[in-house]
């Protein structure tokens, strides 16, 4: 056996060892309220596809319009990449989102990484919530910066760390609705704060884009502090239902990451057919409130029977619906017990939560039937 050999068997031991072990698993119809895996029916409790556009016809119209421009763009944005149809659709996220500017990217993961690697350097201090996506640590780290993590939401220590902080440019970094926990920032509080510390406050809203604002502008939109944020981060991948992500902020802000950002620079543009489906997404979104209002009534039931089962919710008060059961080995056994009675929701184990928060993951969509969320309940009951 080569080093190789004995490293891959090694780390195949320790995973299986700790009930860490991630597999891909085949799914058909992975956005409808009914899933299929290995010919099984299953209600569907884990797609981001949070208002049920993904199968929308108009955005499938859009999308197959766009393939017909091309299957692929050809290069990056600052090559050849930067179409008509993609300036065009950056003029319209700037004008939804109320900024002076927005940047199209790749992917929210590609946006996170890019975005920080970009704006902060040595001379900065990055602070950012604990529970902060995967690619939110990673763009921190790729930065070089005086890197602090604060505990989740607790913004006592995040003024403790800005208070003792001398670097010359501070900066603020949290998503607005946490992946895992369905929980939200306290963002009156969080405005306050990067202004009396003078620090650039960057939001992740991957979660909280067309779910939440009176149009579906975002989180901030929904307490009326979108005119406090100076930069927000997006994806297109969730309640949009297609694919990509946004940066929404002032001109100087985005010229800065044109010039800067390596996700953007080194990485070919997005193809015409997500292009031309985000733009058709937008359009859904803006007039989805009652989708929105769907979603809001059917992640509230849940979670309240959830709970009424027995189940840590933790504090949940969105379409993110955790039950937190702290071993990984009984979430695991607990998503295979639903999943053998229909139910599809998946296990989230450390390194994605903290070690001892194992938990399954259930996310709602606008598109569930009633009968089928209670019917998933039931399964669960009959699971414990
Ligand atoms: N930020 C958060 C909070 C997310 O949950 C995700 C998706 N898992 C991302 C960023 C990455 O977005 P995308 O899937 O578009 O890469």
């Amino acid at each position: 056996m080569t080093s190789w050999d004995n490293w891959l068997e090694a780390e195949r031991e320790r995973r299986a060892q700790s009930a860490l072990e991630r597999r891909l698993q085949v799914t058909e119809r992975p956005t409808e309220p009914i899933a299929y895996r290995g010919g099984a029916r299953l209600i569907n409790l884990s797609s981001n596809n949070y208002l049920g556009l993904a199968g929308h016809p108009l955005l499938i119209e859009a999308a197959a319009k766009g393939a017909a421009r091309g299957a692929g763009s050809g290069s990056s944005r600052l090559v050849a990449g930067n179409d008509p149809e993609t300036a065009a659709l950056e003029e319209k996220i700037a004008a939804f989102k109320g900024t002076e500017a927005a940047l199209l990217v790749g992917s929210g993961y590609l946006a996170n990484v890019g975005v920080l690697a970009a704006l902060a350097d040595r001379e900065t201090a990055v602070f950012s919530d604990r529970l902060n996506h995967a690619s939110i640590v990673d763009g921190v780290r790729l930065s070089g910066a005086q890197a602090h993590r604060y505990r989740h939401l607790d913004l006592d220590q995040l003024q403790e760390l800005l208070q003792s902080s001398s670097a010359e440019r501070k900066l603020i970094v949290t998503d607005t609705i946490f992946s895992m926990d369905g929980d939200v920032v306290p963002l009156a509080e969080l405005v306050e704060l990067k202004n009396r510390y003078g620090a650039l406050l960057v939001l992740d809203d991957a979660h909280g884009g067309g779910v939440f604002g009176p149009n579906g502008e975002g989180y901030a939109h929904e307490l009326g502090l979108a005119d406090q944020i100076e930069l927000t981060i997006g994806t297109f991948s969730k309640a949009f239902g297609a694919y990509g992500a946004y940066v929404a902020a002032n001109r100087a802000l985005i010229d800065q990451l044109v010039s800067s950002c390596r996700t953007l620079i080194y990485s070919t543009a997005l193809p015409p057919s997500v292009v031309a489906s985000i733009g058709a997404a937008i359009e859904l979104v803006r007039v989805a409130g009652d989708r929105r209002e769907a979603l809001r009534e059917k992640s509230e039931r849940f979670r309240t029977r959830l709970a009424g089962l027995g189940f840590d919710t933790g504090a949940s008060t969105t379409q993110i619906v955790p039950a937190i059961v702290g071993d990984s080995e009984r979430a695991l056994e607990l998503a295979q017990a639903l999943e053998e009675r229909g139910v599809l929701a998946v296990a989230i184990r450390p390194p994605t939560v903290p070690a001892g928060r194992a938990r399954i993951r259930f996310t709602l969509m606008a598109s569930h039937p009633d009968h089928d969320l209670e019917l998933a309940l039931e399964a669960l009951e009959s699971a414990v």
